[in-house]
């Protein structure tokens, strides 16, 4: 399904680079590195943390013994210049726009990076491209991109005071959902004198998906392989009910609303959403006002999935009071940011 650039002739390479690496697939590789695809290439495609096995550069809770989340694939460079540089060209996933670009190293842990924004199967999916060297001129915001179009140059840039060694030079790649328009206001209220240099594009208001489990769902699907399938077979962490009629990823997200004849004739009174370990929600269902008698409070917790929160208990958004399963303070701040 993916092509093997080391046995094509250079000019098909960059016919291929310039075009589509994967045809008829929705997300291509972002970098030449192909070793995802590869029987046991996983050590040759991910960079680990320093002194880490390559485990800790996959998406999730890898980090810390599992309790510190990666939302990204941090992806090895495979072309080095003269003095041992990564110079891999970044290549965009999907065709896309341009959504927000950050040229300043210095306001982010992501050093340089760049956003697109995907309309895939009525899904609005954001794929980030982090710690660059340098970005094309041609990358401006609004401007469209096609897949496999050279958007940038790989590199190490970061904020971080330990920074990132040359030899750890890396992508870090992320496909992410938006979750609020008005995340800004919502941030100056929330968290007041707090400094937000990426307006919408803050980190807190992008739900990462593992790129890892899509590209390699995708490779073995072929052209059967649904985005949209995938984000609602997300493993679940929780249900929740929230007394909210009407919020912007709702909205946003329509292709993820499940039908509820209930409501189509009483009206909506809240919604119950599924969400998997991140907080992603992946199922909403609205819910008629005759379905919530008895049912007191503006949020609450319908069921917990203990094997997945076992799994993953990184993201820390349950705790238990009792017998019962409530949001943490990280899982409310979360909610609230929701349906803002
Ligand atoms: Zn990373």
């Amino acid at each position: 399904m993916c092509f093997d650039l080391g046995r094509l002739p250079l000019i098909s390479i960059l016919w291929l680079v310039s075009g589509s690496l994967c045809f008829g697939q929705i997300f291509g590789l972002p970098t030449p590195n192909r070793a995802l695809f590869e029987p046991g290439g996983e050590a040759r495609f991910f960079v680990g943390t320093v002194g880490k096995p390559w485990a800790s550069g996959t998406f999730g809770c890898v980090r810390s013994d599992g309790w510190q989340i990666h939302e990204g694939l941090d992806i090895r460079s495979v072309h080095r210049n003269k003095t041992g540089e990564s110079v891999d060209p970044i290549l965009a996933t999907a065709s896309g726009t341009v959504a927000y670009i950050n040229h300043k190293s210095s306001l982010s842990n992501y050093g340089k990076y760049l956003i697109l924004k995907h309309q895939i199967e009525g899904l609005e999916i954001f794929s980030v491209y982090a710690h660059l060297s340098a970005i094309s001129k041609q990358v401006q915001v609004g401007h469209t991109v096609k897949q496999g179009e050279i958007i940038a140059t790989m590199g190490r840039t970061t904020n971080t005071r330990q920074g990132i060694s040359k030899d750890r030079a890396h992508l870090h790649f992320e496909l992410n959902l938006f979750v609020n328009d008005d995340f800004p206001i919502w941030y100056k209220k929330r968290l007041p004198g707090q400094r937000n240099d990426h307006g919408a594009w803050n980190g807190r208001n992008l739900l990462g998906l593992d790129p890892r489990a899509i590209l390699l769902e995708q490779n073995r699907q072929g052209s059967a392989f649904s985005l949209l399938k995938h984000v609602r077979s997300q493993p679940e962490l929780c249900r929740i009910l929230i007394r909210s009629k009407n919020f912007s990823y709702a909205k946003r997200y329509i292709s993820l609303i499940k039908r509820n004849p209930l409501t189509e004739r009483e009206g909506i009174g809240a919604y119950e959403i599924a969400i998997n370990f991140n907080g992603l929600p992946f199922e909403l269902i609205p819910r008629a006002p005759s379905e919530l008698v008895g049912r007191a409070g503006k949020i609450s917790v319908l069921s917990v999935n203990q094997v997945e929160l076992d799994r993953n208990p990184c993201r820390k958004l349950l705790q238990r009071r009792g017998k019962h399963w409530e949001l943490s303070s990280t899982g409310q701040q979360l909610i609230d940011l929701l349906v803002y």
